[in-house]
C-alpha cells in the first residue's frame, strides 16, 4: 500500500509537482493521464528515489520513505519495480540471463528457483520460446516484455509503467498491452502512465488526470472520459477522442 501525500517536487526552481496526494492500494490499477509535461513521469522518479521530493510524504504500507537513506530506497525499490519506454536491456545476455541476473546476482536468490519463475514469466509475456534469444535478435515489442518480465523477477509488490508502448511501432502496440492486461486480470497492482486512452479506459481501476503538476480529477474511467467534472479534463478529453 502506498500512500502519497502533499508531494513536491522541482527541476532547478521550476515546480513540476505540488500538492500530490495520491494512494495505490493492492489490487488498483491506476491510469495516470495528462497532457505532456504535465508531471506524469515525475511522479514515478520521485517514488522510485530518482527524484529527491522537495516536501510531502511516501508512506508504504504505513511506513514513511526517507529518500536521503539508501536503506529506506533500497527497502521500496525492493518492493516496487518500474519498466520505462526505453527498456534498457543488457546487449550482451540472453533474454533469459536479462531476467534472472538481478535476483540472483543482487538478491542472491537461488538460481534455479529464481530460472524457474523467470520461465514462467517469460511464457506469460508470450516468450517462453524466446529464453536463448539476445536482444538484437528481438522486435521492440519482444524487447519491451522481456523488460516487463525482468521487472516482474524482482517480486515487486506495485510495478509502475511509463509509456512502455510509446517508443514502438503500432502493430507492436497491442501485444505488450495484453501482456499489461494479463498482470491486471491477475491483480498485479499497477501505476500505469499510457497515451493509449482506449487500454486505459479498460484496464484501470482508478484514473488519474494531471495538468501542470497537479492532480486536476480522480475516478472511474467511465467518469473521467464520459462525463469529467473539471474543465481542464473536459478540455483534455474532448481532444482525445
Ligand atoms: P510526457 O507525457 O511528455 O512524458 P510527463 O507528464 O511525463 O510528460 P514530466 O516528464 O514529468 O512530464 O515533466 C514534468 C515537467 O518537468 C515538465 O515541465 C518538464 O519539462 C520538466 N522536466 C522533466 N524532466 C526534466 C529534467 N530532467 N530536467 C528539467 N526539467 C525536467
Ligand atoms: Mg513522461
Amino acid at each position: 500500500h502506498l500512500d502519497i501525500t502533499g508531494l513536491e517536487a522541482r527541476y532547478g526552481k521550476n515546480t513540476v509537482l505540488s500538492g500530490i496526494d495520491l494512494s495505490v492500494a493492492r489490487g488498483d490499477v491506476i491510469g495516470l493521464i495528462g497532457p505532456s509535461g504535465s508531471g506524469k513521469s515525475t511522479i514515478l522518479r520521485v517514488v522510485m528515489g530518482l527524484l529527491p521530493p522537495v516536501s510531502g510524504s511516501v508512506k508504504l504500507d504505513g511506513q514513511p520513505v526517507d529518500y536521503a537513506k539508501a536503506a529506506d530506497v533500497r527497502r521500496l525499490r525492493d518492493r516496487i519495480a518500474i519498466v520505462f519506454q526505453q527498456y534498457n536491456l543488457f546487449q550482451n545476455m540472453s533474454v533469459l540471463q536479462n531476467v534472472t541476473i538481478t535476483p540472483t546476482k543482487i538478491k542472491k536468490r537461488p538460481k534455479a528457483e529464481v530460472e524457474e519463475e523467470a520461465r514462467v514469466l517469460l511464457a506469460k509475456v508470450g516468450l517462453g520460446d524466446k529464453l536463448d534469444s539476445y536482444p538484437d535478435q528481438l522486435s521492440g515489442g519482444q524487447q519491451q516484455r522481456v523488460a516487463i518480465a525482468r521487472a516482474l523477477a524482482l517480486r515487486p509488490e506495485i510495478l509502475l509503467l511509463d509509456e512502455v508502448t510509446a517508443a514502438l511501432d503500432p502493430e507492436l502496440v497491442s501485444e505488450v498491452l495484453d501482456s499489461i492486461r494479463v498482470l491486471a486480470n491477475e491483480g498485479m497492482t499497477m501505476m500505469i502512465v499510457s497515451h493509449e486512452m482506449g487500454f486505459i479506459r479498460e484496464v484501470a481501476s482508478r484514473v488519474v488526470f494531471m495538468a501542470s503538476g497537479k492532480i486536476v480529477e480522480t475516478g472511474p474511467a467511465a467518469q473521467i472520459f464520459d462525463a469529467p467534472t473539471q474543465p481542464r479534463t473536459q478540455d483534455f478529453v474532448s481532444k482525445i477522442l
